[in-house]
C-alpha cells in the first residue's frame, strides 16, 4: 500500500500583497490594494446615493 501524497498543493504566498488588505472608509469592508481604489470610487458614489434617498 502506497500512501498518496499527490494531493499536495503548492501555493505561492511569498507575495506579501496577497495579505495586505485595506479597509474602505465608506463600507468598512477590506479590499486588496489593487482593488481598493476602484472600489472606493464606486462605493463612494453608492454611499452618497443611499444618503440622498
Ligand atoms: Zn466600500
Amino acid at each position: 500500500m502506497v500512501p498518496s501524497h499527490r494531493t499536495q498543493v503548492k501555493y505561492n504566498y511569498t507575495d506579501k500583497t496577497l495579505y495586505v488588505q485595506i479597509q474602505c472608509q465608506y463600507c468598512n469592508k477590506t479590499y486588496k490594494p489593487q482593488g481598493i481604489k476602484k472600489h472606493k470610487a464606486s462605493c463612494k458614489k453608492h454611499q452618497q446615493a443611499v444618503r440622498e434617498q
